[in-house]
């Protein structure tokens, strides 16, 4: 069977890959999403009872309305919004496969600029395509701390819920919404918690709703803080520390480091995209988001590399229309034409 060439193939089937597809197709693009895992699967690995910090108005995609009776909804809600809106525009998504490579090359007869090598089922594939966003995100290249234990089976880089570890010591390393989130989640359930945060206080950056809670938390004595404190090495039931006053050890069932994420780059260097040393940034115009390949775009928060917190899917929704605005241009159509 001859590989068919595709004008856009989109990787990652978050809120900006699929923001992206139904750009495309409104557009009568040819194109398909490739999603490694479940369909919007960074939400999908999100806690179990977690609640988006924005309003249902503003995780919207393609005009269709979230509707939910909370003022913020829930992963469950926000899943089902992401099905939906899936089928409601009948999407052309494939799951289950993961874009390992991307290498471009000559164009030739049939325009393909770039050979996708994917896996799927332990399976390889070559797909070809004209243009290519990636949409990848950050979420599944934890920050390691590089300390000695961090790979026991007791320490985990994703918090999911706390009914396992209910009367239980539990460590939690860091100082952002995500370490705040767990600690209160954890004491609630019934563990004993420790927060460990390498700064001096906690992060203005937390939510203006989780921070007091928090610090009420600590100023209360119900979860320990160690402030100014650093890991040093996760034992199977401590974890050693060191501090302002030294060295110490804290008992530990369990383990949360909860010290956030970064996009992998390696997608974008093979294919000759240049990826800022420092913030892992893929080189883009920020009107179009074409990256220094041409035909190479990115969509959605690996857009900001390491700074996780500048495109959420708030405002990486819109990538989309940008992108697929670019790549009618580069086809001599008029964008406005089409509306
Ligand atoms: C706990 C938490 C709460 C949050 N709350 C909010 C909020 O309230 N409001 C908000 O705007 N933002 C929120 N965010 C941030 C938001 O979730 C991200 O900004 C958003 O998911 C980014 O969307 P995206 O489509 O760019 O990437 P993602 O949602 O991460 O999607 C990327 C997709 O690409 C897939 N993928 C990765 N690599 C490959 C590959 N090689 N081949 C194929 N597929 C691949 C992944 O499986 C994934 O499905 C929150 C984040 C966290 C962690």
């Amino acid at each position: 069977m001859t590989e068919p060439v595709r004008e856009l193939l989109i990787f990652g089937a978050g809120p900006a890959g699929l923001a992206t597809a139904i750009a495309a197709q409104e557009a009568g693009l040819d194109y398909e999403v490739l999603e490694k895992g479940a369909l919007v699967n960074s939400i999908y690995h999100f806690p179990r009872h977690m609640i988006f910090f924005t309003t249902a108005d503003l995780l919207e995609i393609g005009g269709l309305p979230f509707v939910t009776p909370y003022e913020k909804p829930t992963q469950v809600e926000g899943l089902r919004y992401y099905r939906r809106a899936t089928e409601t525009y009948g999407l052309r998504v494939t799951l289950g496969e993961q874009v390992k490579a991307v290498r471009t090359q000559r164009p030739g007869r049939d325009g393909a600029r770039f050979r996708v090598e994917t896996v799927r089922e332990e399976e390889t594939r070559v797909r070809k395509a004209r243009n290519v966003v990636a949409s990848v995100g950050y979420y599944d290249h934890p920050n390691f701390l590089e300390v000695p234990g961090e790979d026991l089976p007791h320490v985990a880089h994703y918090y999911y819920e706390p009914h396992g570890c209910w009367r239980q010591q539990v460590v939690v390393v860091g100082g952002k919404n995500s370490a705040a989130i767990a600690a209160l989640e954890l004491y609630r359930a019934g563990a004993t918690v420790t927060l460990v945060h390498r700064r001096d206080r906690l992060s203005d950056s937390i939510k203006y709703w989780i921070k007091p809670d928090v610090e009420n938390r600590i100023k209360e004595g119900s979860i320990a803080a160690r402030f100014g404190t650093c890991v040093e090495e996760i034992r199977r039931d401590t974890v050693l520390v060191r501090g302002p006053k030294g060295r110490d050890e804290i008992p530990a069932d369990a383990v949360y480091l909860m010290t956030g994420y970064h996009p992998d780059p390696v997608l974008f260097e093979g294919a000759g995209v240049k990826v800022d040393p420092d913030t892992l940034a893929p080189a883009h115009d920020p009107q179009s988001l074409e990256t220094n390949v041409p035909g190479f775009y990115v969509a959605g928060s690996v857009v900001s590399g390491k700074n996780t917190g500048r495109i959420f899917i708030e405002n990486g929704r819109f990538h989309g229309e940008a992108i697929v605005k670019s790549i009618l241009r580069s086809r001599g159509v008029n964008p406005r034409s089409l509306s």
